[in-house]
């Protein structure tokens, strides 16, 4: 007896698997782009803390970009000054999990800019292991479209890259060598990461006119008070605020002095808006972001892709950013997001305004093609119009600059191209331009 008994004891228990580090579990991902962007759902976020929900960010650049209110650090210096202000005030608000990738501020309306800057592939390589590691239930990111209003190129490109990777983390053939087992005591390559399916995205957008987007998804009012801290919920956001400094010490110290009437009127307990991407545990698209989520993974699932449309006969079309969008919805099945009725965009009074082109012959035969520009009294076209000859099955980029009239205009005007061949119309590209004092170049 007592030699059967020490042998059992003896056996090797059969190995268990080691669990994924539990304490970098969120229940929601922000991905983000600068340290501030998480100002539009901070109130948001205050609500799910409350429900012991956990939350945590990413953040694609340092927000170095800009001017500094504090001090004479820039560039890098500000990036990293920026980095600290933002921890500090994520600690405040009850957020700790928060990383800084390597993308550099770009600060332009161009997504395609802001991802090139950003490495592309690199960038989604590096959201990919992020969302691997912290397996969200739910991401929260910038809308990837293009409306009047900040319209920043990293804004949306950080909504992009959340996007793919929310398409891509659960795919065991993606980044491999993120999901490989490691084979070395000292292990620098393979990270031994398991895929990771989020259930939902959700976004929010900085767009001027947000009434554009209620109904697109839940709304969260912020004026109820937390029974945890005994604030409204604004406040609390107006409280994690207030430690972005480099950007708005002057509007800080400003909101400082104000009664709550008057923060009121800044906007500060105005609802939370968000718009619902997709889901793959069903729920509504205004109901609760945890509607329809239950604990435990799910299994990968592919991102149902619309066809693209290859138009016939000739064609114009807008390309550029508004051109990668039509794309990315098809592939991402998101057709159902909001975008402008009519292309919009803000310019700086004065400054020139580009339209990327794109003219497409798909006739058998070779075309003159000729394109004409429509504007309003002050406008005037410098570049693009003329005369392009498109062979049989090609496609030709043109650049479209036209240069604004010097005076702000509240109004949006409509700049309009047209293209002709063979003596007739065959195609027009409508956008619609705000003139504004400054805001971030178009590209
Ligand atoms: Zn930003």
């Amino acid at each position: 007896m007592f030699f059967a008994a020490t042998l059992a004891a003896q056996t090797p228990k059969s190995p268990t698997a080691p669990q994924p580090d539990d304490r970098f579990k969120a229940d929601v991902l922000l991905i983000v782009a600068h340290p501030d962007d998480e100002t539009g759902v901070s109130a948001y976020l205050a609500q799910l803390l409350d429900q012991h929900k956990r939350v945590a960010a990413v953040y694609l650049t340092h927000g170095e970009a800009g001017h500094n209110n504090m001090g004479p650090e820039r560039a890098i210096s500000l990036g990293a000054v920026r980095e600290m202000e933002l921890r500090h005030a994520m600690t405040k608000l009850g957020v700790d999990n928060i990383w800084f990738l390597d993308g550099r501020d770009t600060p332009s309306q161009d997504v395609l800019q802001s991802l090139a800057n950003w490495h592309n592939g690199t960038a989604l390589e590096e959201v990919v292991r992020m969302v691997r590691l912290t397996r969200p239930e739910v991401i929260v990111t910038w809308l990837p479209a293009v409306f009047i209003g900040e319209n920043h190129g990293d804004h949306q490109a950080s909504g992009v890259l959340a996007t793919e990777a929310f398409d891509m983390a659960g795919d065991p053939s993606v980044f491999p060598a993120q999901l490989a087992a490691p084979v070395r005591v000292n292990e620098t390559l393979l990270e031994g990461l398991r895929p990771w399916q989020p259930k939902k995205i959700y976004y929010y957008s900085d767009a001027q006119e947000q009434d554009q987007f209620k109904n697109t998804g839940p709304q969260y009012a912020v004026t109820g008070i937390s029974p945890m801290r005994k604030l409204p919920y604004w406040r609390i956001a107006m409280d994690e605020f207030e430690f972005h400094l480099t950007q708005y010490r002057s509007y800080i110290e400003g909101l400082q002095k104000m009664d709550e009437q008057q923060l009121a009127k800044e906007g500060w307990s105005d609802p939370v808006q968000l718009t619902f991407g997709k889901s793959n545990v069903g729920g509504s698209v205004t109901g609760d972001v945890f509607e329809g989520i239950t604990p435990g993974g799910i299994a990968f699932v592919p991102p149902v892709a619309e066809a693209p449309e290859r138009p016939a006969g000739l064609s114009i079309e807008l390309a550029g950013p508004w051109g990668f969008y039509e794309t990315f919805r098809r592939t991402h099945g998101l057709q159902h997001l909001p975008k402008a009725a009519v292309p919009e965009i803000a310019i700086a009074a004065g400054s020139t305004l580009q339209i990327p082109l794109l003219l497409r012959n798909n006739t058998a035969s070779s075309k003159e093609v000729t394109l004409s520009v429509t504007a309003p009294e002050g406008w005037a076209t410098q570049g693009g119009v003329g005369s392009y000859t498109l062979r049989a099955g090609d496609q030709m980029p043109v650049l479209v600059s036209v240069d604004s009239p010097k005076t702000v205009e509240k109004g949006v005007e409509e700049i309009v191209c047209a293209a002709q061949a063979d003596g007739q119309s065959f195609g027009t590209v409508k956008l619609h331009v705000r003139r504004r004092s400054g805001g971030l170049p178009q590209n």
